[in-house]
Parts: C-alpha cells; sequence; structure tokens
C-alpha cells in the first residue's frame, strides 16, 4: 500500500491512498468511501485537503516538487515537508498549543496529516475584516520567546543544538527563496518583481538608489544566512497563523532552519504594521479607527511579551552553554546575568526592527505580496498605504541603531505621511 515514488494527491485519489492508514481511520473514518475531500490551498507553494468522514477530520498538506504560484518552471524540493514536520514538532514541545497536533508524517509522499483548525480563521484575514482578536499578542509573543529561546545555545545542549543545527541546514533551498525575496530583489529591477505602477515608479526608483538602505539590506542577509542562533519558523507572517477569539495556532513552518532570533519577531511585527497602514484602505468614513489603535496595541504587546517571557526563561531556564549561571548567579552575580541579558535583548531589537523594514519593502516591491494591500479596490488608496510602510521601512532599516522604544516607532507609523 506504500507507493514508492511520490505523486501528488487529488480529491479523488486521497481516500485510496490514505484510508488504509490506522491512524487516519481512528481520526477520520473507517470506510474511505465516505471520506469528503476539498482542496484549500490558498498558500503559495502546497496542496491543503480538508478531510472528513464518519468520525471526526484532517487536514492533509502535501508538498509538490515545484513552486505552485509560479510552476513547474521553479522546482522545489519536497523535502522542505520533512523540516515543515521537525519544526512542528519541536515547537510543539517548546510552547505547547502552539500548532496544530500532528497525526502522521510521509515523507516520500511529502506529507502531513494534521488536525483541521476549525472555526480557525487566517490571521492576515481577520485583521482585513477588522477584526480585534484579544489573545494574538499575548499567545505569538510567547510563542516567539520559548520557540526562539528553547532553540538556541541558552537552552539547548551543545550537542543537540549542533545536530539540529545540522539537521535543518538542509533546508537550503528555501533559504534561498527568502534570502533572494526579501533581501535581494526589491532592491533592484528583478524579473520577478512587480509594484503597484505607476504610483509607486517614483518611490520605488529612490529605493533602488537608496545606498544606505542597500547595504543595511545586506547587512541584514549576512546576519540571516550566517547568525544560526535558533530555530526559527522562517515565515511568521499573519498568514501563518491561525485564530478563533479564544485560540491562536502557529502553523507552516517549511521555511524552518537555525538563523537569527530577530528574525521571526520582526517579520511578525512587520505584517501587524502593514496591517495598520492597510486599515485606511477598507475603510468607510473612520470605522477603522479603533482598528488602528489595536494594532498597534498589538505590536506594543507582542514586543513587551516577548520581552518578559525571554527575561523569565533567562532567569530559570538557562540551561545551555552560554552566559553559564557558574558564572553569575551561582557566584552570587545577579547584575551579571541581568546584564548579559539587556546585551541579547538590545541584540535582538535592533536586528528586528531592520528585519521589520525589509520585510514591509519585500511585500510591496517583491514576487510575494500580501492580501492586506492586494485586497485594496481603489489603487491609489492602495499605493499611498503601501507609500507610507515603504517609507517606515526604510526608516527602520537604515536608523534601527537610533531607535529606543517600540512607542517610538508606533509613533512615527502614525506620523507618517
Ligand atoms: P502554504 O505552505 O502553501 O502556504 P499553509 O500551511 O499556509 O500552506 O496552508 C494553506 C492554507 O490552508 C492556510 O492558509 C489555511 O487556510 C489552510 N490550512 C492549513 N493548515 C490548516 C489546518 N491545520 N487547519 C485548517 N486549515 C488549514
Ligand atoms: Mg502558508
Ligand atoms: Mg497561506
Ligand atoms: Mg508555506
Amino acid at each position: 500500500r506504500e507507493m514508492k515514488v511520490f505523486e501528488a494527491l487529488t480529491i479523488h485519489t486521497l481516500p485510496a491512498r490514505l484510508s488504509t492508514y490506522p491512524a487516519l481511520q481512528d481520526r477520520i473514518g473507517n470506510d474511505g468511501n465516505h471520506w469528503k475531500v476539498r482542496e484549500v490551498g490558498d498558500g503559495n507553494l502546497n496542496l491543503v485537503f480538508i478531510v472528513e468522514g464518519d468520525s471526526g477530520s484532517a487536514v492533509v498538506k502535501q508538498a509538490l516538487p515545484y513552486v505552485r504560484l509560479v510552476g513547474d518552471s521553479w522546482p522545489l524540493p519536497l523535502k522542505r515537508s520533512f523540516f515543515e514536520y521537525h519544526a512542528l514538532m519541536r515547537q510543539e514541545a517548546r510552547h505547547p498549543g502552539s500548532t496544530p497536533e500532528i497525526f502522521h508524517f510521509d515523507a516520500v509522499q511529502a506529507l502531513i496529516v494534521m488536525e483541521f483548525l476549525s472555526p480557525h480563521i487566517i490571521l492576515r484575514r481577520a485583521l482585513i475584516d477588522g477584526q480585534q482578536l484579544p489573545k494574538i499578542a499575548n499567545d505569538l509573543g510567547l510563542f516567539l520567546a520559548r520557540t526562539l529561546f528553547r532553540g538556541s545555545d541558552l537552552s539547548m545542549t551543545a550537542r543537540g543544538r549542533k545536530d539540529d543545527l545540522a539537521l535543518f541546514a538542509d533546508n537550503a533551498e528555501v533559504c534561498d527563496i527568502t534570502e533572494a525575496l526579501v533581501f535581494s530583489e526589491p532592491y533592484y529591477d528583478a524579473p520577478r518583481n512587480r509594484h503597484t505602477s505607476p504610483q509607486l515608479d517614483g518611490i520605488v526608483a529612490q529605493i533602488r538608489a537608496d545606498r544606505d538602505l542597500k547595504v543595511e539590506a545586506q547587512r541584514l542577509k549576512h546576519l540571516f544566512a550566517a547568525s544560526a542562533e535558533t530555530m526559527l519558523h522562517g515565515d511568521l507572517h499573519s498568514g501563518s497563523v491561525m485564530v478563533t477569539p479564544d485560540e491562536t495556532r502557529v502553523i507552516d513552518p517549511e521555511f524552518a532552519f537555525y538563523g537569527p532570533m530577530a528574525f521571526d519577531v520582526g517579520m511578525l511585527l512587520a505584517n501587524f504594521w502593514m496591517a495598520y497602514f492597510s486599515q485606511s484602505g477598507h475603510e468607510e468614513a473612520g470605522s477603522r479607527e479603533t482598528m488602528r489603535t489595536y494594532l498597534l496595541g498589538v505590536v506594543t504587546e507582542t514586543w513587551s511579551v516577548f520581552r518578559a517571557e525571554f527575561s523569565r526563561l533567562w532567569r530559570t531556564e538557562r540551561t545551555g552553554m552560554l552566559y553559564q549561571v557558574a558564572l553569575f548567579e551561582e557566584q552570587g552575580d545577579i547584575l551579571g546575568a541581568e546584564q548579559a541579558l539587556d546585551h541579547v535583548l538590545h541584540q535582538i531589537w535592533v536586528d528586528m526592527l531592520g528585519f521589520a523594514g525589509v520585510e514591509m519593502h519585500r511585500r510591496i516591491l517583491g514576487l510575494a505580496h500580501n492580501a492586506d494591500f492586494e485586497t485594496i479596490a481603489d489603487v491609489d488608496t492602495r499605493a499611498w498605504c503601501e507609500t507610507k510602510a515603504l517609507k517606515l521601512g526604510r526608516h527602520l532599516a537604515v536608523n534601527r541603531r537610533q531607535i529606543y522604544s517600540i512607542e517610538e516607532v508606533n509613533s512615527l507609523a502614525e506620523l507618517i505621511e
């Protein structure tokens, strides 16, 4: 029954191919003929099926050997599914309850069978619709602190961390995508780019002629590629979070690899700032005023929860080979441990701002745009929202060492014209 070569599933072949697995019979129902299947993948890369049967439901996510958004002219290895599976297991261990439950993994077929999150919706969709989710800042702040801290040399054994570094190092092709699409292509006339034209033509020309910005983008790229601090989610935007008013789950870590702590934090906050700037494209006469206030509050709270939880883990779980307690607490040097924590958090802060800046640029200038802006029907309004995000992004990337608080960034977001 196990197929030895990869074959993409269809809604018609899925029941016959998967209903013989006991783990899935238990979850979905014994009789594959009663399974109802629909394909709901809205992402750029993979197939996603919802399967419902007599005893329950599941989601089947299958990688394709190419980038779905572009087609088979852009091959991408199936093994990203293996990394997604391993990342999900680690995230669940490091922050229990934060991911969908995993029922089955098949490396040859590059498929993961997991819990069907329902009635959860994609966070990006909720924010575009003007919904205020009360728990996301706390839940995502904790997710960031726990996954980033617990996947690093601050927590793991040196051997364990190096083994994981080696495992995830093979996820190189998806890193290539980030390295090209986030850090380089937005800053030159790359064939895969697009932007709202002609409205943004002027600012796009300015950005590509901005020497300081290009240098900073390359410094950030260097950090991304060379600073293997912790296991990142790697694609932590608001389309990788599913929510209800009282639950937050993180999905889609197929870009997981060992990189700088600040990357996931910066990408997530950038997506909140873009949601903020896009609100005026979705509003009728001031109707999104409270939504804007809410979104800046989410930014502030996510960052402060991240800091507080990271600090708590530093004080209570610092079991790795860095900043050993033998050097500090065990000699009565509490201040030394706190001083080192300040240095680490400060570096994450400065780098996070830079990653947020380039993330905002690439979503407006590069290949992969986001629905927050794309769904704004009036093109002039869209360009006006995008321009603000581009300006904030430029400021964060270039001046990040001279920015001192998250409130300062939020005030700039409010002031920018
Ligand atoms: P891709 O890697 O192609 O972006 P995602 O993992 O983001 O794929 O999934 C694409 C879409 O499928 C999501 O936006 C969401 O709507 C849906 N989806 C994915 N996983 C689940 C799940 N466990 N439960 C419910 N819906 C899901
Ligand atoms: Mg996705
Ligand atoms: Mg998606
Ligand atoms: Mg994905």
